[in-house]
Order: structure tokens, then sequence, then C-alpha cells
């Protein structure tokens, strides 16, 4: 089945703002819940989509990623690569998504004592140029994020005292709430108040974070980027991310890719395309000139009688492949330029080039086009005739 489009899911325009987002959600929650729907077998499924919609588009980087690219942006490729999977680097699984809708809905109403949870994954993009595309190259990007207290270990509590299972939620983190009677009575869970959720208390909070566990930092990060990469996609530095709870592991720093167009060179891959301009006389009597590269200049032979389109490859002067080794090549299509602005001395000198020949080669070529025409009519084919 075709997946609804997540704006459609939460009757959302495009353009909604994070509080209309968060108003129908808040609204469609109670309407769509499976405990008000038990006739209908479809509600889980109702409300599973739903709750997806939202995890996404109350985002701001996974709405951007959905904006930009639909569910295809969610999707691994056909051999798990695209999407945001980048080989040697580990693939992009959304288990971490799991994590944020736990994190909205409060997991399910049994109740499930808390354990270690993994931090949350961060998300940076970086723009690269087509020469760092070439080499690769070390970028450092800031992030804040949440660290350990190195205080108190993440858990808390200052250095010598207790950390308790909250007496309130018996360690869950969540207390029932019951409401209505008979046929409308709806339980709902909610984080419970005491231990804010984290089924523990401390006894004295820890002095360096408060007894929250963790302390925002900002920090720079080296972001090793192996060439031939292109925009769409993304690295994974495990650990890099937010500080996990309760003695999770940390999440890890996702950073995708997106590469500048250049001004003169196409990329279809690993190959590159460059049109080279070059003069009528260059082109008829042949010359050697300098072509750019990645690189910089390059000499090539132009051969007498070069023709618009006319194509020279410089072997290796492309991108290096993704995986494996070697690169592309650089494709140069020569384009010749017939002159504009012409003094009085070179029309006549032109005139007298036209003068020297037998008709130039270009008004041959054009009567041919007549016999061409002509031998169609007689139901010759032009390649018999050329024999
Ligand atoms: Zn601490
Ligand atoms: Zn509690």
């Amino acid at each position: 089945m075709a997946k609804r489009d997540y704006y459609e899911v939460l009757g959302v325009p495009r353009n909604a703002s994070e509080e209309e987002i968060k108003k129908a959600y808040r609204r469609l929650t109670r309407k769509l819940h499976p405990d008000v729907n038990k006739d209908d077998p479809q509600a889980e499924a109702k409300f599973k989509e739903l709750n997806e919609a939202y995890g996404v588009l109350s985002n701001p980087e996974l709405r951007a990623r959905y904006d930009q690219l639909g569910h295809a942006g969610f999707e691994p490729g056909p051999n798990g690569e695209g999407g945001f999977d980048f080989g040697g680097f580990g693939g992009f699984d959304f288990g971490d998504l799991g994590s944020i809708f736990e994190a909205f809905f409060g997991g399910s109403p049994r109740a499930r004592r808390k354990g270690p949870e993994r931090g949350a994954d961060l998300r940076v993009e970086l723009t690269l140029t087509l020469k760092e595309v070439a080499t690769g190259v070390v970028r450092e990007v800031e992030v804040q994020r949440h660290e350990a207290c190195v205080r108190c270990h993440g858990t808390g509590a200052e250095p010598g005292t207790e950390v308790r299972t909250c007496p309130k939620c018996g360690g869950t983190g969540q207390v029932q709430q019951v409401r209505g009677g008979g046929f409308a009575r709806l339980v709902t869970v909610v984080t419970c108040d005491q231990c804010r959720g984290e089924g523990r208390v401390v006894d004295r909070p820890c002095a360096e974070c408060r007894g929250s566990g963790s302390v925002a930092r900002r920090r720079r990060i080296e972001v090793r980027i192996p060439p031939g990469v292109e925009s769409g996609d993304g690295l994974r530095l495990a650990g890099q991310g937010e500080a996990g709870r309760r003695g999770g592991p940390p999440g890890d720093l996702l950073v995708f890719l997106h590469v500048q167009p250049h001004p003169i060179f196409e990329r279809r891959g690993t190959e590159l395309f460059c049109e080279v301009p070059i003069s009528i006389v260059e082109a008829a009597l042949g010359a050697e000139i300098e072509v750019p590269t990645l690189e910089g200049q390059e000499k090539v032979s132009v051969a007498p009688g070069t023709q618009t389109g006319t194509a020279k490859v410089l072997s290796g002067r492309g991108l290096p492949h993704k995986r494996g080794y070697g690169r592309g090549d650089l494709h140069l299509a020569f384009r010749v330029v017939t002159p504009t602005r012409l003094t009085a001395k070179q029309k006549e000198l032109l005139k007298a080039f036209a003068a020297a020949g037998e008709g130039s080669e270009g008004e041959q070529e054009r009567s041919s086009l007549f016999d061409r025409v002509r031998d169609a009519f007689r139901g010759r084919s032009p390649k018999a005739d050329s024999r």
C-alpha cells in the first residue's frame, strides 16, 4: 500500500508551524487512539501512521529531509545504499525513530521498568566543493550536545549519595490516569511527576549537573570525508551524539553532505564534463591550448579541422570512485566560436581566403543537402547513393 503523505495524515498544510502540527497531532491522538476505537480493526494502523507522521514532522531536521525527498528520504536504496547510508560507515537505521516515538507517547500503557536509554542522534549538514570531493577532506563541525556529567558519571547523584527507585511510579517513570467511566473510560499514561519520568530519585542532586546527569557542551568535531562523495550521502560518527540516559550509550552524529555545483565542470558520477571554446583559426589549423582541470591547468592539442562538439578525454582527471580505486575522466567538448567583431582588415583576409579556394567545405556540404533531398524523393536511400 502506498504511504500517505505525512502532512495529509496530520491534516495540516505543508507550511504549517510547529505549533499547528502539535495541535493537529493532539487532536488526532484523542480521535484515533486504539483504546477509543476498539471496533475499528484499522485503529492500530491508523494510530501508528499518525505517530510516524508526527515523529518526522515535529523534528525540524527530519521534516526538512522529508520536504526534500519525501518518504524516499527514509528508505534504503535497492542495495541498502542511498537514503542515509554510506558503505563502511554503518547504515542509517531508523531504530532511533522508535525511541523518538516512545518519547512522545511515553511507551506502551503496560508499565515497563526504565532501563538504560541510548542518546539521541545529532544531525549536521556540510557543504563541499567539487575540489574537496576529488581529494577527500577533513572538516570541523560545531555541535551543541549534552555529555554525561563527569562528576556523577551521569547518575545525577552527588558522589557518595544514593540513587533510589522512585517510590511513586516504582521505577517505570509513568503513572496511569483514568478519566471518565463506563464506555468512555479513558486510560492515559502520563510521565511521573516525582521523578520526571526517570524512574529514579536522588537524595542529593549532583552539584555539577544539578541532578540531570548531563551537561550541555559546545564541541568542535573533526569529520573525515572520503573522496568521491555525492550530495545526499551521509556519514555516521558513532558515539558523537547526545549523551545516553541511565547509563545508556551516547547517540551518533549524522553528517549530511551536500556538494556545491561547480561553475564550469558538470558532474555525472565520477565523470566530469567541460565545454572548451576555441577560435576558428585554432579549429582549422590545430593548436596547443590550456584547458582547466580540477587541479589547475593542462595543455592539450587541438587537431587541425576540429569541429564544434569534438570530444577529447583527459583520462584520470575526473573524480575518484566512492568505493575502490581509480578516478573517472574529464570529458572536454570543443566549441568553435565564430567571430562576431571582425576588423576591416580581418574581413578582407577572410574574403581573400574564400576566393582562394573553390567554394568552402561548408558550401559543398550544403549543396549536398539538396542532392540528398532530391534522392529521397526518387526513393533512393542516401546510403546507396554515397557508394
Ligand atoms: Zn552530575
Ligand atoms: Zn517516578
